[in-house]
């Protein structure tokens, strides 16, 4: 191959496509290995163009799809050869007109996650608020507790709980913390590619993956399924699908068509390493809940409808 058509996989490696869109796009995280922003194809107040797992657009809306070449060559107006050629000499140009960078990250810790952590060990659960937080949502604070649920006084500017992120090893390499109020979230730690687990989650022999750790107690509640959730910016980290060989994987996404997008193309990830897929979603969903007047759309959604 000449320097002029270097390795199409190469310069996809080396472009993410979050970064790249992120010059024409504000994106937000919209759950596990999702980030969303208004479509730049056509004319939209309310975000339907998702990128999935860093690696593939797609608009809801208008139907555009593809990988960071379809995006650079519909964006800019070029062929592909053309696209492939600005990402892979880096001389795509960086709108002026574009504000911040997005955010793909969370916010910036303001203390150290041990000390996070090591201060909501010395607060009781039982009868504090993130209990009484947890219980509204369908969780018995000692179900909570024994998957490692903690609360946090004051930890994102207001009273949070905290769940504890683990590695490969199930140890504890970072902590995620929600805001009972609100939809603040934040994840502080060294390594942000861990997941909240229930008990004993890696050993089972079936695993329901969700996009929050409510999600994941809400699937142990209901299905005594073991159950992880991602955290950070939602990418499943890349050591779990080669633990998984020969599981039961049940991808329990939301019942819309992101959700399904998602399992595509997360499915491909697990089967590689031998395990068997399927998606899960919530067999409510979209059934109007009397007590909250809201329509069932997440796992917890489905948790409270069943209470
Ligand atoms: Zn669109």
């Amino acid at each position: 191959m000449s320097s002029n058509f270097p390795d199409t996989n190469a310069i996809r490696s080396q472009n993410d496509l979050a970064q790249v869109v992120g010059r024409y796009v504000e994106l937000e995280v919209a759950g596990a290995g999702r980030l969303r922003g208004c479509c730049p194809f056509h004319s939209e107040k309310t975000p339907s163009f998702y990128l999935f797992s860093h690696q593939h657009f797609k608009c809801f809306g208008c139907g555009q799809s593809g990988d960071v070449f379809d995006f650079v060559s519909k964006m800019e107006g070029v062929s592909f050869i053309e696209a492939k050629k600005r990402l892979g000499n880096g001389a795509l140009p960086c709108p002026t007109h574009i504000p911040a960078p997005p955010t793909l990250t969370e916010a910036k810790p303001t203390r150290s996650w041990r000390e996070v952590l090591q201060k909501s060990a010395l607060l009781p659960f039982e009868g504090s608020k993130g209990a009484e937080y947890l219980q509204k949502r369908g969780i018995p604070p000692e179900v909570a507790k024994r998957c490692g649920v903690r609360f946090a006084g004051n930890y994102l500017g207001r009273a949070s709980v905290l769940f504890a992120i683990r590695g490969p090893t199930g140890k504890t390499i970072a902590v995620q913390g929600r805001a009972i109020s609100g939809d603040a979230k934040m994840t502080v730690g060294p390594r942000k590619d861990g997941l909240f687990m229930t008990p004993g989650a890696l050993e089972s022999r079936r695993i329901a993956i969700a996009e929050a750790p409510i999600d994941a107690l809400s699937l142990l509640l209901l299905f005594d399924v073991s159950a992880v959730a991602t955290c950070g910016s939602g990418n499943l980290p890349e050591w779990f699908p080669p633990l998984l060989s020969g599981k039961d994987i049940l991808i329990a996404t939301d019942a819309d068509n992101a959700g399904e997008a998602y399992f595509e193309a997360w499915k491909p990830h697990f089967e590689q390493h031998g395990a068997n897929v399927r998606r899960l979603t919530a067999p409510n969903a979209g059934k109007i809940n009397p007590k909250t007047g809201k329509p069932v759309k997440d796992w917890n959604d489905e948790l409270l409808l069943r209470k």
